[in-house]
């Protein structure tokens, strides 16, 4: 018969569903936690439970937030002539920790979740709309059919520039690249 302890195996079967989390790291996290450190195990379920609980959409912009309005819609200090949008409120931490942009953001992961009339109502007073989309053929289209919805509205388009390669997440560009790009975008 198979050596199985099944707790363990469900703890590992855990870790590995989550993204970016091999075999082998899942095995090691599990350990970790069963065997060597109970605590940051009992720790990281609180943390988990909270972030699953707490962590919500802003209903303004779509960002991470605990409240109904994330901290960026509701600082009164920033640009709301400026709107950035990105493909996933990961993205808003990025250009965050840049410190390049003082604006307010929008999030749309997918066009098919694309609500037009609360696009519309978010850019409401806003002069410039940024698009920091990692470039492929598929932003490229969405870029094409946001600035299609919003004709009408008054507004340049731009897309954030050169130091963002072809098919790379702004997660994984290093913060002085993401800060030139932002600030020399260019017109769509
Ligand atoms: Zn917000």
């Amino acid at each position: 018969m198979k050596h199985r302890i099944e707790p363990f195996e469900n703890l590992v079967e855990a870790f590995h569903a989550l993204p970016g989390i091999g075999k082998k790291s899942a095995v090691r996290l599990a350990y970790h936690i069963a065997v060597e450190d109970g605590f940051s195990g009992i720790k990281l379920a609180q943390a988990i439970e909270d972030g699953v609980e707490l962590v919500r959409k802003c209903i303004h912009c779509h960002n991470m937030s605990e409240d109904e309005l994330c901290s960026i819609c509701s600082d009164i200090a920033r640009d709301r002539s400026k709107l950035c949008v990105v493909q996933s409120a990961k993205d808003i931490l990025s250009i965050e920790d840049s410190g390049e942009f003082k604006g307010i953001y929008y999030v749309i992961s997918k066009l098919e979740d694309m609500d037009e009339y609360h696009l519309r109502s978010a850019v409401k007073g806003v002069d410039e709309v940024i698009f920091a989309f990692p470039p492929s053929i598929a932003t490229d289209t969405m870029i094409l059919y946001i600035e299609d919805k919003l004709e009408n509205c008054n507004i340049l388009f731009t897309k954030i520039a050169q130091g963002v390669p072809t098919g790379v997440e702004l997660e994984n560009i290093d913060i002085i690249s993401l800060s030139r790009a932002m600030e020399s975008r260019v017109r769509v």
